[in-house]
């Protein structure tokens, strides 16, 4: 029997693992931490998203672990490896550091299944709108789900979030998809830290 597909975590070396359950503010990556330019796995490739550290610097102190979770077909197409990718998620979580952030891990699905070559092209229970990377981060890092909150720019995110029962669901408003009720659609980031102050006890 083969064995599930399953996603792959990169857990930030320096973050220490922590039992204890915790709410996780869940960050998809392409189009909510660096413009989405199609397939980004460099730092020259890389633009940030105007208020992302504001957003996670505010969210991690109202107490959220952040998360990121992110669809990675382009590993399953072989644009990229799965090495270079884990390279460029380490430059990543460090330029976070710089900014006086914690990224406790990248959660990412490497599979595609269509295009994936090999072993990669298989249905996984991961790729988003699955929820199976929030399963595991509930199960890898304590995360209490009815607690979380999600930031996607596409229906498939919002999708995982809702199938994982996630708190609070945000949507960056783009052109190409808008907003579904009820999910709260913003046009900044720096919205959605306000959004979540206002839900703090
Ligand atoms: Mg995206
Ligand atoms: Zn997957």
């Amino acid at each position: 029997m083969i064995a599930a597909p399953h996603p792959g975590v990169f857990v930030d070396p320096e973050e220490p693992v922590l039992f204890e359950q915790s709410p996780a503010l869940f960050l998809d990556r392409d189009g909510v931490i660096n413009v989405d330019h199609g397939y980004v796995s460099t730092p020259s490739d890389t633009e940030w998203v105007d208020g992302i550290f504001d957003l996670c610097r505010g969210a991690q102190q109202l107490g959220y672990r952040l998360l990121v979770v992110t669809n990675q077909a382009g590993i399953a197409r072989g644009y990229y490896s799965e090495a270079q990718f884990l390279d460029y998620t380490s430059w990543v979580h460090q330029a976070f550091r710089q900014h006086g952030i914690r990224l406790t891990a990248t959660i990412y699905c490497p599979h595609h299944p269509e295009a994936g070559l090999g072993p990669l092209r298989v249905e996984c229970p991961c790729r988003k709108p699955a929820p199976g990377m929030l399963i595991e981060a509930q199960r890898r890092f304590a995360s209490d789900l009815a607690a979380s909150a999600l930031v996607g720019d596409k229906g498939s995110d919002i999708a995982a979030g809702r199938a994982a029962g996630l708190r609070h669901l945000y949507k960056v408003v783009s052109a190409a998809e808008p907003s579904l009720a009820p999910v709260l659609p913003v046009w900044r980031l720096s919205d959605v830290l306000g959004d979540l102050k206002s839900h703090c006890p």
